[in-house]
């Protein structure tokens, strides 16, 4: 190759997108780009002249099972194939994440083999996608099938010829039949809008907003829910307006009042507002089992239950916190919970006043 040649090449091989190391015939780093050097936090000098076997084994301590990961590296480099390995790894400072290795020989003028080449590449994201598209199924087919299972059962048991449902059994099947359809429509509007927002679609068309008469609404709507528990709402004598979109800000309600009656058995819930400086914090107390204190940010997740035993039975998704955080935040308001065992939780956001808000244009 002529010298501009050779530049050309060394500049790709330096900006190539991937991380790319070749190995000498005697299985020694020669080349190591820029690339490889991010995924694996060392560095050319570090790397360079060091064995395959050396580097891969130095690479699967950080890995959960090094040993069998070092051997499988090892024969991959060994006998290259098509197929490359994903390895899970929490190199450096990195949080853990996937690399998958594939490797190639490097063949001389006449097809012999005069090293091995290894292209690295970060699939982290691509498999954190997988993970959740498997989990979004296994919810989607476990919380479906439940409802869909009672409202077969009730529509089946009510066409039965051979029996005559006096009126009142009649009437308590279709009410079972009538809310398992209602769970259901929760349960797909609930996957319809994790996958808008997951696609970074979600909108919100903010519009000044008085919360005195949505949170009234609202609670009306959740008081026929429940017999076991009594609402009270607790709001100050001047509530000025927030810019929000009801729609939204109603669902979050929704949501939080919801959980209050799923997780509790009975007792008191509160709606309160507090005006603050800039924005209102909206709250919404139970008195319930409580949530432990290391869940308290993690149940904003999404598919997040901290008992999955009892979230089954109440009925549950996991993704309602998930979609009421990414609503907040489309306001730029924040949610967060306080919670002490056995003394029931309490769930807090925060939306901007009209006039601040305006103001800060
Ligand atoms: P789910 O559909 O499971 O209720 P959410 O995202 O709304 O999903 O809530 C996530 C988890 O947070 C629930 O499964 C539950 O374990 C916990 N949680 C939410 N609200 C409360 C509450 N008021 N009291 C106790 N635990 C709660």
């Amino acid at each position: 190759m002529e010298q501009a040649e050779w530049a050309w090449a060394e500049n790709a091989i330096r900006d190539l997108v991937v991380g790319l190391a070749l190995f000498d015939a005697e299985s020694r780093a020669v080349i190591w780009n820029p690339r490889a050097q991010t995924l694996t936090g060392w560095s050319a000098g570090q790397a360079l002249g060091e064995s395959a076997e050396t580097l891969l084994a130095r690479l699967a301590t950080q890995s959960p099972t090094p040993d069998s990961v070092a051997a499988r590296l090892r024969a991959a480099f060994a006998e290259p194939a098509d197929c490359p390995i994903e390895v899970e790894l929490a190199t450096g400072d990195h949080p853990a994440r996937v690399l998958s290795f594939e490797f190639f020989p490097l063949r001389g003028e006449n097809a012999n083999r005069i090293g091995t080449g290894l292209v690295l590449r970060d699939v982290t994201q691509e498999r954190n996608a997988d993970a959740m598209k498997s989990q979004l199924l296994s919810t989607v087919s476990h919380e479906l099938r439940t409802p869909l299972a009672s409202i077969k059962g009730f529509a089946t048991t009510l066409l039965r010829q051979d029996v005559k449902w006096d009126e009142k059994t009649q009437r308590e099947f279709l009410k079972i039949i009538e809310d398992e359809t209602d769970r259901l429509t929760e349960i797909i509007d609930n996957l319809l809008d994790m996958s808008q927002i997951e696609a970074g679609a979600l909108r919100v068309a903010r519009e000044p907003l008085q919360l005195r008469s949505l949170i009234r609404e609202v609670v009306d709507e959740m008081r026929m829910r429940t017999e076991a528990h009594y609402f009270v709402v607790d709001l100050p004598a001047e509530l000025p307006l927030v810019l929000a979109d009801s729609r939204r800000i109603r669902q979050v309600l929704q949501n939080l009042i919801g959980n209050a009656i799923k997780y509790s058995p009975r007792g008191q819930i509160t709606i309160a507002c507090q005006v603050a400086d800039h924005h209102v914090i909206v709250s919404v107390a139970d008195q319930g089992e409580g949530i432990p204190a290391r869940y308290l940010t993690k149940i904003f997740e999404r598919f997040f239950q901290v008992d999955g035993a009892t979230t089954r039975r109440v009925g549950g998704s996991g993704l309602g916190l998930a979609i009421a955080r990414s609503i907040v935040e489309a306001h730029n308001g924040k949610i967060w919970a306080q919670s002490e065992a056995g003394q029931g939780s309490t769930f807090y956001f925060t939306l901007p006043l009209v006039e601040n808000d305006e103001a800060a244009k």
